[in-house]
């Protein structure tokens, strides 16, 4: 295949003496060589997240000498984050993450040009950011980022490495409809109903997975620079780590695809979170008017002791283990609707999920079945941990 990298740019790159040092176990490889270690350095690759698959892309990245990497994250180093964001260590925690990110790949290689972008990557924000580059790789844990990604990467026809990890399992893959692929609207042209697939934040995820399909996305981006081997474009690979397995699936373009379909009906970068549902999400569901109450309202109610009313904890029983408020009933969104006789309609309810989109829903399934005094904590344990109580941990 071809390279990526436009020829007219490679005139005006070389290497000096210490990067050809720097770079010799490529430069011995005859498919690489010079001209290939010139490729990379010519090479701009945008990364879309310093989290679990940012930080083994653009170390590995930085390491091979790409010239210029662009990295957008507007997060903050958070102690949760250290059993796999190999990119920050211990003494960055409240750091932003790209102030660590900086000086980690700095001193893996001071020849990259870095740039970082401390923002959200947003419809607003994502056709600036990713102008100057040649590729997107999405290293994001979240629907409307991916969506955003891919139709910005259609709409621009930059190619976009996708990865996505869950618990044991990872996927890889190259969108990119101008070499030959489907993009990833081909195959999810919706996205799942908000909270109802879980985030690694709710679900976990073994901490060297993303280490490995965000090698896996790395390696992808360098043979897309070199012009090298056959691309992942039109294939997708699934990892079972438990199983030691990887599948590889041959993906077709939908000519019906909204986006990069023969009659296309995104032609702009559209609301990325009204499309996936959220924003009425984490912490407020109030515009569907459902009753819901603070955490400081629960902490009040909690105290007065002639405020009877039950308390259920719809998480997994393996989130319950890591924290819980007292007195709280586990029963799992999943298993809610079977076990509702376990709960009185007339008793007073308040509900509550790690961060009040799953008990949003919970509530809708009570009110529906004629459990008329339930409410939810708005923000869920996460915002008591914040507002009320530190000690409990977060997740
Ligand atoms: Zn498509």
């Amino acid at each position: 295949m071809d390279s990526i990298i436009p020829e007219d740019r490679l005139e005006a790159v070389s290497l000096s003496s210490s990067e050809r040092g720097r770079y010799a176990r490529h430069l011995t490889i005859p498919d690489v060589g010079l001209e290939g270690q010139r490729r990379l350095k010519a090479a701009r690759v945008l990364c879309v997240g310093a989290g679990g698959l940012g930080s083994p892309v653009a170390m590995y990245l930085a390491a091979a000498g790409i010239g210029r990497i662009g990295i957008v994250d507007f997060d903050e180093v958070d102690f949760t984050n250290l059993q796999r964001q190999i990119l920050h260590g211990t003494s960055d925690v409240g750091r932003p993450k790209l102030d660590s990110a900086g000086d980690t790949l700095r001193e893996i290689n001071p020849e990259v040009q870095l740039d970082f972008y401390r923002e959200r990557f947003t419809s607003e924000t994502a056709r600036r950011i990713a102008e100057p580059y040649d590729l997107i790789i999405d290293g994001t844990d979240n629907f409307q980022t991916r969506y955003l990604s891919n139709d910005l990467a259609v709409l621009t026809g930059k190619p976009n490495v996708y990865g996505s990890i869950f618990r044991f399992e990872g996927q890889v893959s190259v969108f990119a409809p101008k070499l030959g692929g489907p993009c990833y609207r081909c195959l999810f042209p919706e996205p799942p109903e908000p909270g109802m697939v879980p985030s690694c934040a709710e679900g976990g995820v073994i901490g060297v997975l993303p280490g490995i399909v965000g090698c896996l996305q790395a390696n992808e981006a360098i043979k897309l620079i070199l012009g090298l081997g056959d691309s992942l474009a039109g294939r997708l690979v699934h990892f079972d780590a438990l199983r030691f397995r990887f599948r590889e699936f041959h993906l077709r373009r939908d000519p019906q695809c909204p986006v990069c379909g023969e009659n296309p009906t995104v032609t702009e970068l559209i609301d990325y979170d009204a499309f996936c549902g959220v924003g009425r999400g984490e912490t407020s569901t109030s515009e569907t008017m459902l009753p819901e109450i603070t955490v400081h309202d629960l902490k009040a109610r909690m105290e007065d002791e002639a405020d009877q009313f039950v308390l259920v904890d719809v998480r997994e029983p393996n989130e319950a283990e890591i924290c819980r408020l007292p007195d709280a009933i586990l029963i799992p969104l999943g298993e809610l609707a079977d076990r509702l006789h376990e709960l009185d309609r007339d008793s007073d309810i308040v509900i509550h999920c790690k961060g009040g989109v799953r008990s949003a829903k919970a509530l809708e399934l009570l009110l529906d079945n004629g459990f008329e005094k339930a409410s939810h904590v708005a923000g869920g344990i996460t915002a008591w941990s914040k507002e009320v109580d530190p000690s409990v941990p977060t997740y």
